[in-house]
């Protein structure tokens, strides 16, 4: 087959869905996108963009224009309560995709430049457009809308997000956990706060964390797991103004299997689990690079539903590690942790191989 007469739709317009949406068009391969959203998100949501995430949106273009915008983040500080712990380089790691940083910019502006990219390669978005059914054969894919439009194409990418309609319409399982406790988040103008390229953790008493990560010359998000952020985080600062406060809970799914004949999952209708170490988002980006790649002959297609799932497992399982060890409400882990930390600080070889870690997941 042909690979530029594939036809591929895909539902969902936010990272996941615009990113396959990209990395397909700049292959050639004709590709729609329907949302049931009127137009792009507002929200802030995911924040951290990884090396991997900046490696595979480089030929695309939308890597040096979200350097146009970024904040770096070329470490992690770590409070014990409100007395500064340690500071650990993430620049020390090895320059594995080009890039030994994170850049944070609110979900939002990188869903823009995503659609301008797609939209620059030839891609289609339709919104306010709702997936309601689904009916494939061997051959091809229908996707019918609530308000009456159907879609043909070669295959359909379900980036549709947690509540997936694309799995529930062609039967696929979740499983799926909720953990217990509510997390909270606020986005706000503050003055006075240090650490503008660093990404900073508190420790608190009885297993609660609280962060805070640049967004802006003054514009921070707070988050931590209890349900009041800014009252939790024991750092001085003068607040200037909130922007927006939230809470969430975490739930850890995975798809039992990221296809079904010529419909695939790919993002938060695939998986979702706690927001520590700023993978969430990434592992979508990565998930809709592998599936386009393979779409377009690259690699096997047949492979990607157990592919994606072994690595996804894998990633999933080091974050619920590092959430565990974050959280952990026993003193004695805690104590631990924190003399871990403390050496692995004045150790470059360690210091090279945590940065390794938490930057690639190595
Ligand atoms: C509070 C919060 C903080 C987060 N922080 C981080 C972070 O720091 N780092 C990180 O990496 N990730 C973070 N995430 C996760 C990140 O936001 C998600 O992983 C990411 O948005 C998932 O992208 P997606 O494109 O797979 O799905 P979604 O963003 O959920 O997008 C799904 C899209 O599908 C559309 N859709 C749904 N159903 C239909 C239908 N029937 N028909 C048509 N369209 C439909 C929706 O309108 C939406 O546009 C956070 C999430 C939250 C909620």
């Amino acid at each position: 087959m042909n690979k530029k007469n594939t036809t591929v739709v895909i539902v969902g317009a936010w990272p996941t869905g615009l990113t396959a949406g990209v990395e397909l068009a700049r292959r050639g391969i004709q590709t729609k996108i329907i949302d049931q959203l009127d137009g792009g998100s507002k929200l802030s949501r995911a924040i951290g963009i990884n090396p991997r995430s900046l490696d595979i949106l480089k030929p695309s273009g939308v890597t040096e224009k979200l350097l146009e915008k970024w904040i770096k983040y070329d470490s992690l500080t770590l409070y014990n309560g409100d007395k500064s712990w340690v500071k650990l380089p993430f620049t020390i790691a090895n320059m594995k995709y080009g890039f030994n940083i994170m850049l944070g910019l609110p979900q939002n502006d990188t869903e823009a430049i995503l659609r301008e990219t797609f939209i620059r390669l030839g891609g289609v978005i339709h919104f306010d457009t709702e997936l309601s059914e689904i009916s494939q054969t061997e051959d091809w894919v229908i996707a019918k809308a609530t308000n009456g439009e159907e879609f043909h194409s070669d295959y359909l990418i379900g980036a549709d997000g947690v509540s997936s309609k694309v799995r529930s319409c062609v039967g696929i399982e979740l499983d799926s956990v909720k953990l217990p406790g509510v997390w909270s988040i606020a986005d706000v103008e503050v003055e006075g706060w240090s650490h503008i390229t660093s990404t900073t953790i508190c420790l608190l008493k009885k297993g609660k964390i609280a962060g805070i990560l640049p967004l802006g010359a003054t514009r921070f998000r707070v988050v931590s797991n209890t349900k009041e952020t800014l009252s939790a985080l024991p750092l001085k600062f003068k607040l200037l103004k909130i922007h927006r406060e939230w809470q969430f809970k975490i739930s850890l799914s995975q798809a039992k299997e990221y296809s079904k004949g010529r419909v695939f999952l790919a993002g938060d209708s695939a998986h979702t689990h706690s927001p520590v170490g700023g993978r969430w988002m990434n592992l979508g980006i990565a998930n809709a690079d592998d599936l386009a790649r393979r779409i377009a002959g690259e690699a096997p297609l047949s492979e990607y539903s157990q592919k994606r799932y072994e690595e996804d497992t894998h990633i999933i399982k080091g974050t619920e590690d590092m959430r565990k060890l974050l959280t952990s409400s026993s003193p004695t882990q805690r104590l631990l942790m924190l003399s871990a930390l403390k050496i692995i600080s004045v150790v470059p070889f360690f210091k090279r191989k945590w940065a390794n870690k938490f930057l690639y997941a190595e």
